[in-house]
């Protein structure tokens, strides 16, 4: 069995601690199951709960449109086109009776 270099150093004398693999050149510990996850982006809802592209979704809270006067009501529903690695405004959703905007995800639930 061949464990993969050290993804910090590129050290070759990794090993295996239960699920972690070990650099003993520069302490990292990494769990191998997970690195590849580190290109996904990871958006969760008011739940908890990751969404994805094309998921459907319900505002929680009346949501104040950014340079107008219209709310997104509590209960309006929305379908995420994208979910986006930005800090908030995470979703560009197509909400009900509003259209094409961003919508923070901890803002909304999975439908
Ligand atoms: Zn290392």
């Amino acid at each position: 069995m061949s464990l993969p270099p050290c993804p910090k150093c590129n050290s070759e004398y990794v090993y295996q601690d239960q699920s972690n693999l070990v650099c003993p050149e520069c302490a990292f510990e990494w769990n191998p199951n997970e690195v590849n996850d580190d290109d996904v982006v990871k958006v969760k809802d008011a739940n908890g709960a990751l969404l994805a592209d094309g998921d459907k979704v319900t505002v929680i809270k009346d949501l104040k449109i950014k340079g107008s006067s219209q709310v997104i009501k509590i209960g309006t529903k929305a379908l995420v086109r994208r979910v986006l690695d930005k800090k908030d405004h995470e979703l560009d959703c197509k909400v009900d009776g509003v259209g094409e905007m961003m919508v923070t995800a901890k803002f909304v639930k999975k439908a």
